[in-house]
């Protein structure tokens, strides 16, 4: 027998969770009397933990699929898809372009030297490309001062039919927050590229959720949003829980009791005794630790929930184990089911706050020993 520990991917949350930002989409376009804009359904770092092939077939309705890894979409297109994929950091060195040719791969453009690399590549067909534009992140992109020079670089290649279709697209910095900078971002977007033709793509999941954000590029431009933690059923926002936004978890992470022992108070658990009982206390141990992607900073009070009830991890989490309180779970054993997050357990997002990080992390790092099974009805 494996260790007890499973990670479940539900497929059908995965389409709710795409269904609900579409619907979204499109009755506020409707509202507004404007096109809906199409969706890059963002499945980056293995579909945010959930696996690539799970990925393309829970999002199916997708309009198109973005990553950045060339390996993850040439996964993606043997397990069928077909549409559109955007490779949200372009191709990395020249011999990469082939694999876009091959694999018929959009690529973003964000420096002169990707520009340089297609100055010197031949191809049978022309590749599409989304020019990004810095626009306050200061990550990938070309600045407000050599943005105009790009363009034009790149609207030479597509005349030399090295390009195909050209868009463009800027990334945000604080769209999860009330902040001031991502309408300044939003407006130096829409200075440098409204008058351009092509597609524009600027909204992550916190921005697409606000619809301010995509309503403020002209109706008339194509628009591509790219929502990535939001359809894994993740909160982009510190102040909204994803049940309020209508989302479901996609991935279950369990585990099972395998130790259960009374200790008096005063008595310490586990590495560096940073747990000390003040009273009499049912611990267990769950076969879960940071070997596993549990984070190890989760301190004690962390949510878990055991047989459904929810309770607190104690102590510091180990290697491969990590203690609960099983005081206010009735008849407590070895066996009993353990959620760390997901359906009927606590949020992804609050383990992820009470261990000081966020969800993307927790998804993200759940490790190959964990054994993957998927729901799909
Ligand atoms: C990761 C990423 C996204 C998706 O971000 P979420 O916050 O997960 O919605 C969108 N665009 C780019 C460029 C990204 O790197």
């Amino acid at each position: 027998m494996p260790r007890p520990i499973s990670a479940t991917v539900s497929l059908p949350s995965l389409r709710h969770n795409l269904a609900i930002v579409r619907h979204k989409l499109n009755s506020i376009s409707s509202q507004n009397n404007r096109k809906s804009p199409f969706v890059w359904a963002v499945i980056k770092a293995n579909a945010y933990g959930h696996g690539i092939a799970n990925a393309v077939k829970a999002f199916s309705n997708a309009d198109g699929l973005a990553m950045l890894d060339i390996d993850e979409a040439i996964l993606s297109r043997q397990a069928g898809w077909q549409g559109p994929i955007l490779l949200l950091e372009g191709f990395f060195q020249p011999e990469d372009i082939q694999q876009f040719e091959q694999h018929r791969l959009h690529a973003t453009v964000h420096c002169f030297e990707q520009l340089e690399m297609l100055e010197r590549v031949t191809l049978s067909r022309p590749l599409d490309i989304f020019i990004k534009l810095n626009t306050g992140m200061n990550r990938l992109g070309f600045s407000a001062d050599q943005f105009p020079r790009a363009w034009s670089q790149a609207t030479r290649l597509a005349e030399r039919g090295v390009v195909g279709k050209l868009g463009k697209m800027t990334h945000f910095a604080r769209a999860d927050e009330i902040s001031s900078l991502t309408q300044t971002q939003i407006s130096s977007f829409i200075q440098l590229t409204g008058h351009l033709p092509g597609p524009s793509s600027i909204c992550n999941s916190a921005a697409t959720l606000t619809p301010e954000c995509w309503l403020s590029l002209p109706d008339e431009q194509e628009q591509w949003v790219r929502p990535g933690i939001c359809l894994y059923g993740s909160s982009p926002f510190a102040l909204h829980k994803a049940a309020q936004l209508d989302l479901r978890p996609a991935m279950t992470l369990r585990s099972q009791v395998i130790s259960v022992r009374r200790i008096d108070a005063g008595e310490g658990v586990g590495y560096g005794h940073r747990f000390i009982a003040d009273q009499p206390l049912t611990v267990g141990v769950v076969a879960c630790g940071y070997a596993d992607g549990y984070p190890r900073h989760a301190p004690t009070g962390t949510p878990v929930a055991v047989k459904g009830v929810m309770t607190r991890l104690l102590g510091r989490v180990s290697m491969d184990m990590l203690a609960v309180d099983l005081t206010p779970v009735p008849g407590p054993a070895v066996g009993d089911s353990v959620v760390l997050w997901g359906e009927g357990g606590p949020s992804v997002d609050d383990v992820a706050e009470a261990a000081g990080t966020i969800g993307y992390e927790l998804l993200c790092a759940v490790a190959p020993r964990v054994q993957k099974l998927v729901i799909d009805c």
